[in-house]
């Protein structure tokens, strides 16, 4: 300890978490209100990509099991979740909210277990949120006539809903709450590396004594998440994902009368100005990139630095690295986690390379990675040019590309300068600055002083390529409403 300066990384002891987990060995589909095996008789492994261990087995829907999803889905919504009083619908959904909360803790233990996020993410972010969203769309299920006046608003129908890994409670609630709040039923496919937790809400949904059919969940990869999308029983469609999948979904809907809702990537800028609180901006970029591995649609992933604070700023950053702490998800002290699966490790990979092959200069933290598993150092590129791949492609990772300006328009003109438009960060001393440079940016999120805070109230979705629709707040209801 003699040696240690303030701000040196040193050791501390382990500190897992220790609450029994309820992991099963295999979770079946989730339909008409039962666990039922899929019509395959097929399974196929998750992972926990902390250790690259095989630990669970779950069901390969296929086009059978999708068929009779939507069935289910479309009889409860005529039946019985449509004729509903809205304000019943309410009841169940604070009943889920509730339940939710009560099973918090185990819950973030899955989802660092099945999907790498450190345990202090998935406890104090993911699940609160998660229970957050379905209370705050109880609240709006039997009060839509004042969300939208004079509008007369009914249910869309069946939802057909795609999701990715790197929020996969909060993308399913995300999705499910409003759309049930308004009166529609759903059937949702979780993402192939993290489909755990996902049912284990159904499990929830079984105790809240929600009605068969009004959310059913298929699990299975690509393929089975076209074959939801394409099912002609389907009303709506929402999707979260790659901007590739994305564009694919948009096409094969085209020629339908389904709705449509995409969230895909994001290449966000967040800018630093000269004037800006500087401690307070490095603890906001590390935030912006570095949370839940960098795996987050809405990351600050482009640094633009103004040129004169540069040398100061990039200095700070190569220290602060330094001292987060790469390992055991499952760690309270942990404060990146794993990658998701060996296939986006690959990615993020080849994306560095990419970097160091067209000249960028790569600054990487020297952690200590485990053996085992999926990792990735945090890191980040200097000397980025605006035509590198690094600043230009999403790398869904924990890697940041800096760039320089000189001026405020010059912030702005680089900020616009991508094909998505999902989020930015605006650092400055300047209350006016905040307003004047927001006000030109292509971004559906715009943070001030501050990075990657979320809210049920507020609504989140992106311009350009980063796709179309708002969720969250009361924007949220408008894509599983239609308006009489
Ligand atoms: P993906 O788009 O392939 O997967 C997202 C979801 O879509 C999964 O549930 C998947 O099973 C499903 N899916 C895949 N192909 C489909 C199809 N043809 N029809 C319907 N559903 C389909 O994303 P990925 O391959 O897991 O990740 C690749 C890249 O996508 C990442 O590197 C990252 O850049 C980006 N990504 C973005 C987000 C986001 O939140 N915007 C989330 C995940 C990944
Ligand atoms: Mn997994």
């Amino acid at each position: 300890m003699g040696d240690l300066k303030f701000g040196d990384a040193f050791d501390y002891a382990a500190a897992p978490e220790t609450t029994p987990v309820p992991l099963q060995k295999q979770y079946e589909l989730f339909l008409d209100g039962e666990f039922v095996a899929p019509s395959s008789g097929k399974y196929f492994w998750s992972v926990n990509p902390s250790n690259g261990k095989r630990h669970a087995r779950i069901a390969r829907g296929e086009e059978k099991d999708v068929d009779a999803a939507v069935r289910s889905a479309r009889k409860a919504y005529e039946k019985v979740w449509g004729p509903m009083a809205p304000a019943e619908r309410g009841k169940y959904l604070y009943r889920i909210a509730r339940l939710i909360q009560e099973k918090a803790r185990e819950l973030a233990i899955l989802e660092t277990m099945d999907g790498g996020k450190p345990i202090k993410e998935s406890r104090d972010v993911d699940l609160p949120l998660v229970a957050a969203h379905f209370f705050y769309y109880a609240g709006w299920a039997d009060k839509l006539e004042y969300a939208f006046p004079g509008g007369r608003p009914e249910p869309v129908g069946v939802a057909s809903q795609v999701i990715p890994w790197n929020f996969p409670l909060l993308m399913a609630a995300w999705k499910i709450a409003p759309a049930l709040a308004c009166g529609n039923t759903v059937v949702l496919k979780p993402a192939e590396t993290t489909s755990v937790t996902a049912m284990h809400l159904a499990q929830i949904f079984q105790d809240a004594g929600l009605p068969p059919g009004v959310v059913n969940i298929v699990t299975g990869a690509g393929e089975t998440g076209a074959a939801l999308i394409d099912h002609p029983g389907v009303d709506k469609v929402a999707f979260t994902g790659s901007t590739a999948v994305g564009k694919a979904i948009a096409e094969s809907v085209a020629d339908t009368t389904k709705r449509l809702t995409l969230e895909l990537g994001g290449k966000a800028a967040n800018i630093v100005f000269e004037d800006a609180a500087i401690e307070q901006a490095v603890e906001g970029v590390i935030n912006g990139i570095y949370f839940n591995q960098g795996h987050v649609c809405c990351a600050g992933s482009r640094l633009l630095l103004q040129e004169s604070i540069h040398d100061d700023f990039i200095a700070r950053l190569d220290r602060r690295i330094e001292t987060l702490r790469v390992g055991d998800p499952l760690d309270k002290n942990t404060d990146i986690g794993a990658i998701n699966s060996r296939e986006q490790l690959g990615r993020i990979t080849k994306l560095i390379g990419s970097g160091i092959e067209e000249g960028a200069e790569l600054h990487e933290s020297s952690a200590k990675l485990p053996e085992d598993g999926f990792w990735c150092r945090p890191s980040f590129f200097t000397g980025v040019s605006a035509s590198h791949r690094i600043a230009r492609e999403e790398i869904f990772g924990p890697v940041l590309s800096v760039l320089t300006f000189r001026t405020p328009a010059e912030a702005v003109a680089r900020a616009n300068d991508t094909c998505y438009g999902l989020s930015a960060g605006i650092w400055t001393d300047k209350g006016s600055k905040i307003f004047q440079v927001a006000d030109q940016i292509r971004a559906g999120v715009i943070w001030a002083n501050t990075f990657n805070k979320f809210d049920p109230t507020s609504p989140f979705g992106g311009f350009k390529e980063s796709g179309f629709g708002r969720e969250g707040g009361l924007q949220g209801l408008r894509p599983y409403v239609q308006l009489g």
